[in-house]
C-alpha cells in the first residue's frame, strides 16, 4: 500500500524529498500541486523530472478520496458522500501513517456539507467517522465511533468538491468532535493556512466543540481560527442528560477556560444552542446564559432542532425561539436564530449520519 502525500506538511515533503534524494526546492513543488493546483496523480506534477516522479510513484500515491455520493436540497446546499478507510490505530489514537495493511482497514463513510449564501460557499467538514461523545440529539453519535479521519481524508473534503476553488469559508461542525481528533484537524488546519498551502486567513475557518478541555486549551493557545462551542443548556445536570460528556467537561470549565483568552479583535466565540420545546427554552434558561457568559464578547446562535427517530422532543416553537432570541439580545447577548439549511437531504445540523450502503 502507497504512502499518501496529501495531509503532509512541508517539513514531512522535505523529509520525504531528502528520502529520495530529490533537491529541496521540491518539496515547495509538491506542496503547490496537492494544495494549490490539486492535482489528482503524482505524474501530473511536471515541474518535478521524469525520474523524480517515477521514483516517487514507487512509494508514494497523492491519495486524494473522490466523494462517491451527492444530493442537493431545494435551497441550493449541497451534501457529499465520502468513503473513509479507518484503522484500529487510529481508533485507539495509536497513531497511523497510512501504511496500515488493506485488510486491516473498515470502510466506513463520512459527509460534508457545501451551504452557498450569496457570494459565500461554506463548506461544513467531518473530522471523524462516527463520535465518541454520544451527544443523544445528534445522529452522528447515535451511531458511535468508526475511527478518526486522516488529514488527508479532511483535506480531500477541500479538494474533492465540485466547489473546491471557490470554497470561501470552512466550518469543522460535521461528523466528529475535532477536538478529540486533534493532531488530524490541527494537521488541516496548518494546511489550510499555511502561505505554501491553501494560504487562507484563519478568519475563515471555525471550529466547534462540545468543550474537550484539555485540547481545547491547546488549541486557544494554538490556533487563530474561530471557536464555536456546543452549550445547549447552561444547567449541568440537564446538559449532561443530553451530553454526557458533561460529567468529564463541565460547560462551566469550558467557559472559565475561554475567559482566559481575548476575544475582542480578530477570533471570536460563538456558542451553539439547539432549542428542545420545554427542556431548555425557558425565561430561567435564558437569564441562566446571560449570568454565565457576562462580559464575555460573543455570539449566541439559536437552531432549530430536526427531529429523529426514538428523540422525545420537538424543536421549540417559533414565537418561543424569538422571545428567547430578544430576552438574550436584550441582557447583552448579541442572539439570531441560525437559518436552517439542508433539512429536506438531512444535511442541516445534526443530522448527519454518512448514509452508507453498509450501515
Ligand atoms: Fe459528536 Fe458533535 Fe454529535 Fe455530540 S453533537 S455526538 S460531539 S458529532
Amino acid at each position: 500500500m502507497k504512502i499518501k502525500l496529501l495531509g503532509k506538511n512541508l517539513d514531512e515533503l522535505r523529509q520525504i524529498v531528502a528520502q529520495e534524494g530529490l533537491p529541496g526546492f521540491a518539496a515547495k513543488q509538491i506542496a503547490q500541486w496537492l494544495y494549490v493546483k490539486k492535482v489528482r496523480s503524482i505524474d501530473q506534477m511536471t515541474n518535478l523530472s521524469k525520474g523524480a516522479r517515477a521514483a516517487l510513484s514507487e512509494k508514494y500515491e497523492v491519495g486524494l478520496v473522490e466523494y462517491k455520493g451527492l444530493q442537493i436540497s431545494s435551497d441550493g446546499t449541497k451534501k457529499y458522500l465520502f468513503p473513509v478507510s479507518c484503522c484500529h490505530k487510529r481508533r485507539l489514537n495509536a497513531g497511523c501513517d497510512g501504511t496500515t495493511a488493506e485488510t486491516e482497514l473498515e470502510t466506513s463513510a463520512v459527509e460534508a456539507v457545501m451551504i452557498p449564501d450569496g457570494d459565500r460557499a461554506t463548506l461544513c467538514v467531518s473530522s471523524q467517522a462516527g463520535c465518541h461523545m454520544g451527544c443523544k440529539f445528534c445522529m452522528t453519535g447515535r451511531q458511535g465511533f468508526h475511527g478518526h479521519m486522516s488529514a488527508a481524508d479532511i483535506i480531500s473534503q477541500f479538494i474533492a468538491v465540485d466547489e473546491s476553488d471557490r470554497l470561501t469559508n470552512a466550518v469543522f461542525m460535521g461528523m466528529g468532535e475535532p477536538l478529540d481528533n486533534y493532531e488530524n484537524v490541527m494537521r488541516t488546519i496548518e494546511i489550510l493556512t499555511a502561505d505554501w498551502g491553501f494560504a487562507w486567513s484563519p478568519k475563515r475557518i471555525t471550529l466547534s466543540t462540545i468543550g474537550v478541555l484539555p485540547n481545547l486549551k491547546r488549541f486557544l493557545d494554538e490556533c487563530r481560527c474561530h471557536l464555536a462551542v456546543s452549550l445547549h443548556n447552561p444547567f449541568g445536570p440537564e446538559r449532561q442528560s443530553m451530553m454526557p460528556m458533561q460529567a468529564a467537561w463541565p460547560v462551566q470549565d469550558v467557559i472559565d477556560l475561554i475567559r482566559q483568552y481575548d476575544f475582542t479583535g480578530q477570533r471570536r466565540v460563538s456558542f451553539e444552542y439547539t432549542m428542545f420545546a420545554g427542556f431548555n427554552d425557558s425565561k430561567v434558561h435564558a437569564d441562566a446564559l446571560v449570568r454565565m457568559l457576562k462580559g464575555l464578547e460573543c455570539r449566541m446562535n439559536l437552531i432549530r432542532f430536526h427531529k429523529i427517530p426514538d428523540f422525545p422532543y420537538e424543536t421549540s416553537p417559533d414565537n418561543i425561539m424569538e422571545n428567547f432570541k430578544n430576552r438574550l439580545n436584550n441582557q447583552g447577548i448579541m442572539t439570531t436564530v441560525r437559518a436552517s439549511r439542508g433539512e429536506d437531504i438531512l444535511a442541516a445540523c445534526g443530522m448527519l449520519a454518512g448514509q452508507h450502503e453498509d450501515r
